[in-house]
Parts: C-alpha cells; sequence; structure tokens
C-alpha cells in the first residue's frame, strides 16, 4: 500500500522511484522506467549509452509558438545509510514512512534529491490540464558521481533555450543565478632584465576578503582588481616601468583580501598611487571601506621587460 498519497500525481511519481534502487552508475533500471513512461503517454525520447534520458513533449494548444522550455534533474540519488541498516541500495526499494508530517527512508537516505526533481517532470508531463509550450524534460545520470551524465549527454538533444534545472537547495527559494568555479593556469616564459631602477613595493590590504561563492554580492573589494587597476592606471599616466614581482590571494574560493606587486621605475610613483586610491576607496566607501594601499621602497638585481611588463598588466 502506498506511504504517500496517490491521487497527487508527484507524490505518485516520487513513490515508484524510490521502489527502484537508482544510485549512481545503478541507473538503468529508472531509465527503463523513463523509458516505459514515455512509450505509455506516446511521447518522442531519446536514451543514450550512459542511461541519460530526454523526454520531448509537445505544446499544449494554443502554446504552440511560444519559445520551448527545458526542465531539468537528475536520477541518480547519493546513497547513504545508517550503521545499523542492512539495506542494498543495489537491489532493495527504500523504505518510506511518514513522522509528524515529514517523509522519511528508514535508516538510509530518501533521494529527494533529486528524485523531487524527476517526479515533477513526470506528473507535468502527466497532467492534460497544465498548459505550457514544447516540453524538452532531461533526466541525467551521475551527477552526483561529478555531474558525468550533464557533460556527456548530446547538446543536440538540448532544443531550448531557456531552463529550469529541478534541484534547488533550500525549500521555497529559486535561484536564478549563481556562480560556477574554474581553475585557469597560465604558465608563460618571462625574460628577466638587470634592473638599475629604484624599486617600489605596493600592498593592497584591509579587504573584507569572504567566500567567493556567498560574499561575492556584497560589493567587497578584490585585491588582484585593485592592484591590476593600480598598473593600468600608472601605465595610462605614462610612466614607464617594469614589474618585479606580483603575489595576491591565497585560496580560489576566497575573495582576494591582499595584493602585493614590486615595480622598477626613475619616477616616484608614491603620491600617484596614494592619490589614485583615494578616489577607488571612495567607491568601496559603502562595502570594504577599509582598504588602503601602502607604498615602500625595496630593492631588486632584476626586473622583467617592459613587453614582459606591458603584456601580464593588460593580462
Ligand atoms: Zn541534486
Amino acid at each position: 500500500m502506498a506511504v504517500l498519497d496517490e491521487n497527487i500525481p508527484v507524490f505518485h511519481y516520487f513513490e515508484q522511484l524510490t521502489q527502484i534502487p537508482h544510485g549512481s552508475y545503478n541507473e538503468k533500471e529508472l531509465a527503463n522506467y523513463l523509458e516505459a513512461f514515455a512509450k505509455k503517454h506516446h511521447l518522442e525520447y531519446k536514451r543514450d549509452g550512459m542511461d541519460n534520458v530526454v523526454i520531448y513533449q509537445k505544446a499544449s494548444q494554443g502554446y504552440e509558438e511560444k519559445e520551448p522550455i527545458m526542465l531539468q534533474a537528475h536520477m541518480d540519488m547519493v546513497c547513504a545509510k545508517a550503521p545499523s541498516s542492512k539495506h542494498n541500495f543495489a537491489s532493495d526499494p527504500l523504505e518510506l514512512h511518514i513522522e509528524n508530517g515529514w517523509l522519511y527512508a528508514n535508516h538510509t537516505t530518501l533521494g529527494a534529491d533529486d528524485g523531487m526533481g524527476v517526479a515533477l517532470m513526470l506528473a507535468l508531463m502527466d497532467d492534460e490540464n497544465v498548459k505550457h509550450p514544447d516540453l524538452v524534460c532531461v533526466f541525467t545520470v551521475q551527477e552526483e558521481a561529478g555531474l558525468y551524465g550533464a557533460a556527456g549527454i548530446d547538446p543536440q538533444w538540448l532544443k531550448a533555450h531557456r531552463m529550469i534545472s529541478l534541484d534547488g537547495e533550500t525549500f521555497g527559494e529559486t535561484t536564478i543565478s549563481s556562480c560556477g568555479g574554474r581553475d585557469v593556469i597560465l604558465t608563460k616564459p618571462l625574460r628577466r632584465v638587470a634592473n638599475h631602477h629604484d624599486v617600489y613595493k605596493m600592498t593592497v590590504k584591509g579587504l573584507k576578503g569572504g567566500h567567493s561563492g556567498d560574499a561575492i554580492n556584497q560589493e567587497r573589494a578584490n585585491a588582484n582588481v585593485l592592484m591590476g587597476r593600480i598598473l593600468q592606471h600608472l601605465m595610462a599616466k605614462g610612466i614607464k616601468y617594469h614589474l618585479v614581482d606580483i603575489k595576491g590571494g591565497e585560496k580560489p574560493n576566497a575573495i582576494p583580501v591582499y595584493a602585493t606587486c614590486l615595480i622598477a621605475t626613475d619616477t616616484d610613483i608614491t603620491d600617484e598611487v596614494i592619490n589614485f586610491f583615494t578616489s577607488v576607496k571612495e567607491e568601496y566607501q559603502f562595502s570594504d571601506e577599509e582598504i588602503f594601499v601602502e607604498v615602500e621602497n625595496a630593492i631588486s638585481d632584476f626586473a622583467y621587460s617592459r613587453e614582459d611588463t606591458w603584456n601580464i598588466v593588460n593580462a
């Protein structure tokens, strides 16, 4: 007997999913289920060798001219259980029960991530009363293992310019934009030249920093960006200098809180840098008010060529 109310389609489908084991790399049976759903409802579908499935539903009457919309959820769930549990995620259906109005699985994860996304799409396609444009329902595999299904799916299958991913984190919240992460490693051989100019060390500090995902919307300063602006400003002022050294930031996921740079030049840059930074500081007076720049004398026997300096500063 069903634990959830079978008259509510999304619950009906969710409960069916929980009866099919579907950990990462074990999505075949769930893909079979989706394929059977598509056939039963006479819907066009595609399935690849990884078991990614895309089901297409034509627009409701009167919505044929509207832009198609793509919906997406991942089939696989995280399989975790209490130490006491004898559950076998490869073969056993989940055992559901309701406690104080909340749905649980018996000492195992429930797979609501992302079973609810899968169930929502099935319920939507099953509902003849909902008016919608052409639907492209994308069911991916191996998300929890590293988004491999999404990476492997044929992009030709995704015939829509708009997508709603049904895999949110917080109840009642919709994310309309979010930052991603990507590492870039650039290497370039640089040419050192002997240095006979004065050397200045500039340090940008006093920044609030913060997590690059969490605090990025708070208009905080980034020390690397500020240092780049100082260097570009000096260049724009026609001051000829050679880069000696430049460093900034600590971790890929933290907004850089300091940056240092050494340059060699015959011009005393101290006032120019301090004055320029006064106007930069004004920009951040409400979001990162403690930022400042320090200019000190330093020494170095070498510097990078003017050409390399130009390239690095412009990068
Ligand atoms: Zn998820």
